[in-house]
C-alpha cells in the first residue's frame, strides 16, 4: 500500500473549520509525501512527533503569589541530527502549535542540509507583564522539567517569539547546574560571553534578506524603490526591515501587537527601532498613519513580510493581498486555503521553511563552535550562511521550475525527500 491512498484519508479532526497549527502542518506534509510516493511506513513514522512532554511549574511571583505555568517540549525528529528548534513564551501558546512548529524544523533544517531534527517548546505565559526575576526563575524552573530530554546531543532549545539570549543564558545554567559543568551546546542563541555566535541576534532578519534578493534575481526586479510591508516589529521584523532599508526598499507600513503604522513614503527602520526601544510598540510613530493588520494586508505593496504569528493571512484576507511577493518570516503564517488562494492569483509565496530558516542555520554554527571551542568571525558566519540559504533557495526554485508547482510544494519535496532518504538508509526495522 502507497501513501498516497492513506493521504485521501482526513481524519475527522481535520475538518474542524477554526485554525489548527498541526492540521495545517500535517497537510502540508501529507502533501510533499503524495508527490514523492513515500513509503507507508516511512510516511507513518514522520506525520506525528517523536515525543511530547507537557510540564507545570508553580513559581512564587515578586508578590507572594504562587502561579503555576504549562510548558511544552515537542521532538518531531531527531532522525538526522538532534532535535533543534526555539522556545516560545506567549500566551497563546498550546501543544498543537508546539507540534506543528516542531514539525515545520524538522523540515527547516532538511531544507538547509543541517544535521538536525525539529523540536519546538513553550511556555504558556505573558512575558511583557513579567518582571525579569519572575523571568529568570520561570525559565529555569521550565529547564529543569525538560531536563531529561534535552542535551548537546539529543535536542538543542534557542530563542524563539518573547525569548532571547538571556533566556538562553538561564536555560545554560540551569542545565549546567544539573550537569556540574559549563556545556554551552546545550542551547543556542546565547550571548557572546557565555559562547554565543557573532551574528546569531539578527540571524533570522539577515538569512530573509539573502532570500529576498535571490527572490528579486529570479523575478528579473530591483529592490529599489520596492514598496515593503511587515507585519511584526520584533527581531526579526526589525532586522530585514533595515537590510531591505539599506537595499533601496521602502518600508510603507508596519505592525505589532498593539497596533500598526503606515506612510507611503517611507519610514526609517532605524529610527523606528529607537522608539520601540522606549516604548515596546510601533504605534504613534512620528509622520506617520495609523493603520490595522488587516489594512497593512491589503496594501498596494510589491513585498509582504508576514514576521509575527501563525495563520495571518487566511481564506478571509488572501484574495485581497496585492503584493508580488510574500516573504515568509514568520513561522506558518499563511493558511493551506490561503496559499491555493494566492498561487491562483500568481503571488510568489517565499515559504516559511526556507525563508527564516537563517536563525537556524547561525544555531548550527554556534553549535559547531561551542562542540569545538573554536570561534568564527562575523564575517566568516555571514558567508558561510549566505551560501547555505541562496544554495537552498536556487535547488528549490530547480525543483518549482522543472515540475511546475508552488515554492512550498517544492520546498516540501526537497525537505522531505531528504528525510526520507536517510531513514531508509537507517533501515526500516526498529
Ligand atoms: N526559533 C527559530 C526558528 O523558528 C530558531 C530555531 C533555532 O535556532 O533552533 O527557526
Amino acid at each position: 500500500m502507497k501513501a498516497e491512498a492513506e493521504i485521501k484519508y482526513i481524519h475527522p479532526v481535520f475538518k474542524k473549520k477554526e485554525y489548527d497549527p498541526f492540521t495545517e502542518a500535517t497537510l502540508q506534509f501529507e502533501r510533499a509525501a503524495g508527490y514523492l510516493d513515500i513509503e507507508p511506513w516511512i510516511y507513518q513514522r514522520l506525520k506525528y512527533p517523536e515525543r511530547e512532554l507537557t510540564v507545570h511549574m508553580a513559581i512564587t511571583l515578586d508578590n507572594g503569589r504562587v502561579e503555576t505555568f504549562t510548558g511544552f517540549r515537542v521532538q518531531h525528529s531527531t532522525l538526522r541530527g538532534p532535535a533543534k528548534g526555539g522556545i516560545r513564551f506567549s500566551p497563546d501558546a498550546s501543544l498543537s502549535e508546539c507540534k506543528a512548529l516542531a514539525a515545520w524544523m524538522t523540515w527547516k533544517c532538511a531544507v538547509v542540509d543541517l544535521p538536525f531534527g525539529g523540536g519546538k517548546g513553550a511556555v504558556i505565559c505573558d512575558a511583557l507583564k513579567m518582571s525579569e526575576n519572575e523571568l529568570e526563575k520561570l525559565t529555569k524552573a521550565y529547564t529543569r522539567s525538560i531536563i531529561d530530554i534535552i542535551g548537546p546531543y539529543k535536542d538543542v532549545p534557542a530563542p524563539d517569539m518573547f525569548t532571547n539570549a538571556q533566556t538562553m543564558a538561564w536555560i545554560a545554567d540551569a542545565y549546567c547546574q544539573s550537569t556540574g559543568r559549563l556545556e554551552p551546546a546545550v542551547v543556542t542563541g546565547k550571548p557572546l560571553c557565555l559562547w554565543g555566535s557573532q551574528g546569531r541576534a539578527g540571524a533570522t532578519g539577515t538569512g530573509l534578506f539573502y532570500v529576498l534578493e535571490e527572490t528579486a534575481k529570479h523575478l528579473q526586479m530591483s529592490l529599489k524603490g520596492k514598496k515593503v510591508a511587515i507585519l511584526g516589529f520584533g527581531n526579526v521584523g526589525s532586522s530585514v526591515a533595515k537590510l531591505a532599508h539599506k537595499a533601496g526598499c521602502k518600508i510603507v507600513a508596519v505592525t505589532d501587537i498593539f497596533g500598526g503604522i503606515h506612510n507611503e513614503n517611507g519610514i526609517d527602520p532605524f529610527e523606528l527601532e529607537k522608539q520601540t526601544a522606549k516604548t515596546n510598540s510601533v504605534v504613534q510613530f512620528p509622520g506617520t498613519d495609523a493603520i490595522t493588520n488587516e489594512e497593512l494586508i491589503e496594501l498596494a505593496v510589491d513585498i509582504l513580510i508576514p514576521a509575527a504569528v501563525e495563520g495571518q493571512i487566511n481564506k478571509e484576507n488572501a484574495d485581497k493581498v496585492r503584493a508580488k511577493v510574500i516573504l515568509e518570516g514568520a513561522n506558518g503564517p499563511t493558511t493551506l486555503e490561503a496559499d491555493e488562494i494566492l498561487n491562483d492569483n500568481n503571488v510568489l509565496v517565499v515559504p516559511d521553511i526556507l525563508a527564516n530558516a537563517g536563525g537556524v542555520t547561525v544555531s548550527y554554527l554556534e553549535w559547531v563552535q561551542n562542540l569545538q571551542r573554536y570561534f568564527f568571525t562575523e564575517e566568516e558566519i555571514l558567508e558561510k550562511t549566505e551560501k547555505k540559504m541562496k544554495k537552498a533557495f536556487w535547488d528549490i526554485c530547480n525543483t518549482k521550475e522543472k515540475q511546475n508547482i508552488s515554492m512550498r510544494e517544492a520546498a516540501y519535496i526537497l525537505a522531505v525527500g531528504r528525510v526520507a532518504e536517510s531513514m531508509r538508509a537507517l533501515g526500516k526495522a526498529a
